[in-house]
């Protein structure tokens, strides 16, 4: 029986806990646990992390000073320091965790090749993706969508604050309410975000799943990959 395989993207902000910036390494304790919890329930997992909580592009090249191709490679250099954050919390936690990065730095992390990673997946390695796409312009959501093509996931699983997908924002609207279920053009639509739109426009060309749900509830990641849709929204 061939293994459920699994795309995790994590933003950078996620792993910021209440500082806002920076790595709070209890939150890579947690998200390490949650990723073992799949890789011991026998599911193989990569994940793609994000790199907000160091540095955006956009950001940086606010005020013109630094271009917005330099401020995009700043970003991904972020995704990179993040990643070797998470591939050190899942060793720490007993798990075997290889670090590819989309751009080369093989001190710190391998090349992506395809059936390279997928072999890491085979054997049971955490596969983190790093350096997003490893092109400007771009975001890590895309790299996550891309990666999830590539190594044939069944699934991307956006792991965010929130268990789903509202009609309106929850935080602002009391009467918002949970979409279980969106198709690719409803998550394309103006006052849902999901996603950026090149990377729903990318899964909806491969008829990839994005599963959104709130990664800061113990043991959701396993309840969803093993078919609970209560806890999140689905679009597909
Ligand atoms: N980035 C990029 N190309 C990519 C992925 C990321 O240029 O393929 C840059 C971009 O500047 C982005 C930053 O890296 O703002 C961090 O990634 P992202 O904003 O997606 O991180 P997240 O919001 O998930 O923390």
């Amino acid at each position: 029986m061939t293994k459920k395989r699994v795309l995790v993207k994590f933003s950078g902000e996620a792993l910021a806990g209440v500082n806002g910036y920076g790595i709070d390494t209890q939150i890579l304790h947690f998200i390490s646990g949650e990723i073992k919890a799949l890789i011991d329930g026998n599911i193989e997992v990569a994940v793609v992390i994000g790199g907000g909580n160091i540095i955006r592009g956009v950001t940086a090249a606010a005020d013109g000073v630094i271009k917005r191709t330099s401020g995009d490679y700043m970003g991904m250099l972020a995704t990179a320091i993040n990643g070797i954050a998470l591939q050190e919390a899942f060793e720490h936690n007993g798990m075997d965790a290889r670090l590819v990065s989309a751009i080369d730095m093989q001190e710190i992390g391998e090349p992506f090749i395809i059936r390279r990673a997928k072999r890491h997946l085979e054997k049971g390695r955490v596969v983190v993706f790093a350096g997003g796409t490893g092109n400007p312009y771009f975001t890590t959501d895309t790299a996550a969508t891309l990666r999830a093509s590539e190594i044939g996931a069944e699934m991307i699983i956006k792991a965010t604050k929130v268990d789903g997908v509202y009609d309106k924002d929850p935080n602002k609207f009391d009467d918002a309410v949970k979409l279980n279920s969106l198709s690719y053009d409803d998550a394309l639509s103006e006052h849902i975000k999901v996603m950026d739109d090149t990377s729903i426009a990318l899964a909806k060309d491969n008829g990839l799943p994005i599963i959104v749900c709130n990664m800061f509830e113990k043991g959701n990641l396993l309840e969803i990959v093993n078919g609970n849709r209560e806890l999140c929204s689905i679009v597909e």
